[in-house]
């Protein structure tokens, strides 16, 4: 998804967040991306622009706490977001050997959710699911090794 610099800007706004340079390449980057990213991939991605990752940081944190970024419960030590109005409701795939994130777009939950209605009088309002394991190209690399 390409974001205009205008489209970044309103995207900012809506969630009371300033509109400072950065921060609209930050968001233009991420929605380029296309799936979730880093703060790191993000830092990489803005070569040309002068900018420390710590900044890059305090952007991406302050778009989670407004409700624009969404950030993943994935393992390790980096966070990764993504914006929360990205695309149809969706999981993640997360490959622990290149720690690639690929967007999985199934979701089996609602007999989940059911049964906790059910079972618990519990009523779901939202889920979030991440799947660990290994991708088809490392599973690859690992059949070519032996
Ligand atoms: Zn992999
Ligand atoms: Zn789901």
């Amino acid at each position: 998804m390409r974001l205009t610099s205008s489209q970044a800007t309103a995207l900012l706004r809506r969630h009371g967040l300033s509109s400072t340079r950065l921060a609209r390449q930050t968001v233009a980057s991420l929605a380029s991306m296309g799936g979730p990213a880093t703060a790191k991939m993000i830092h990489a991605s803005l070569r040309r622009v002068p900018c420390d990752l710590a900044t890059i940081h305090r952007i991406l944190s302050k778009g989670e706490r407004k409700g624009l970024l969404r950030a993943l419960h994935l393992k390790g030590k980096s966070r990764w977001y993504e914006l929360a109005a990205a695309g149809p409701h969706h999981h993640h795939l997360y490959c622990v050997r290149c720690r690639r994130v690929k967007r999985f777009l199934f979701c089996a939950i609602g007999r989940f959710e059911q049964a906790a209605l059910r079972e618990h009088g519990f009523e779901v309002e939202s889920h979030s699911v991440e799947l660990f394991g290994v991708c088809r190209a490392c599973r690859n690399l690992r059949r070519n090794d032996k």
